[in-house]
């Protein structure tokens, strides 16, 4: 089996995962900027983030025939300080040349403010003025159909082609209004919250495969590096083609990712 996990946060895991999911037939990743546990006291603590996301975790990846690519920006719950965040929006052009940048996220809202919707604007119009995708966090803590909303409008207003946006951590409640406005969806699978391998496979068999993919989001709190070969297991033990199973995995987020033409694939993958 090969398979792309479009959102890890490999920062936090330790090479043995990235040896794991080699083994599990893992080509390719993305990770997004995050929150890393902590508020960062400067923009500067981004600056050396973002070169430890274009520098190093490529290196590290690619000792294991892993094709790694990143996402920048500061993330809705650190956006809710407005001087810190366009402090670190001003870094971000710095590193949109770089090899492995696809794009501006994980970029969202985390609790539906007012301060995080402006610089999730700001955002927006970045990734406009630079052609850059974009990868949006929909929230867990508040309303997230509430949020999804006001997301996709905000994106609407920015003038940001929905084709070239992917909205993260839909749930059942949300991945239709997602699709039909022309959006990517993406299922994050963890282990408690947001959406089990189970859960996914019941919303790929309700709403088709078109303009779906699948991540772990793996990252420093519980969450499995593995969890979407497992649910591509939950795909077969209920009888699915291997066909549906490799287009979901993998062709799904190649052809979304393959829109920057930063996006590539290790030699001899197809
Ligand atoms: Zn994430």
């Amino acid at each position: 089996m090969r398979y792309i996990d479009p959102h890890a946060h490999m920062i936090s895991r330790t090479t043995d995962d990235y040896e794991r999911m080699a083994l599990a037939g893992c080509v390719a990743m993305t990770e997004p900027a995050f929150w890393a546990g902590f508020d960062r006291s400067s923009a500067a603590g981004f600056r050396d983030y973002f070169r430890h996301l274009t520098e190093f975790e490529p290196r590290r990846a690619a000792r294991y025939g892993i094709r790694h690519h990143t996402w920048l920006c500061i993330n809705p719950k650190e956006s809710e300080d407005v001087g810190l965040a366009r402090a670190v929006l001003a870094i971000i052009p710095e590193f949109l040349g770089a090899p492995s940048v696809l794009g501006i996220g994980e970029i969202g809202l985390n609790k539906n403010t007012r301060n995080e919707l402006t610089i999730l604007e700001e955002h927006l119009a970045l990734a406009k003025k630079h052609g850059q995708l974009v990868l949006v966090h929909t929230p867990h803590l508040e309303d997230k159909l509430k949020g999804t909303r006001l997301i996709l409008d905000a994106v609407r207003a920015a003038g940001v082609e929905p084709g070239r946006v992917l909205i993260d951590h839909v749930e059942e409640h949300t991945v239709r209004l997602v699709l039909d406005r022309g959006f990517w969806a993406g299922m994050t699978l963890y282990p408690q919250t947001k959406c089990t391998p189970q859960r996914a496979v019941d919303i790929i068999e309700c709403y088709g495969a078109e303009r779906l993919w699948m991540n772990s989001a793996c990252d420093w709190g519980e969450s499995d590096p593995l969890a979407v070969p497992k649910a591509a297991m939950e795909f077969r033990r209920r009888g699915h083609a291997p066909d549906l199973i490799d287009r979901v995995v993998f062709r799904n987020p190649k052809s979304f990712l393959s829109q920057s033409p930063k996006f590539s694939l290790p030699p001899g993958v197809e």
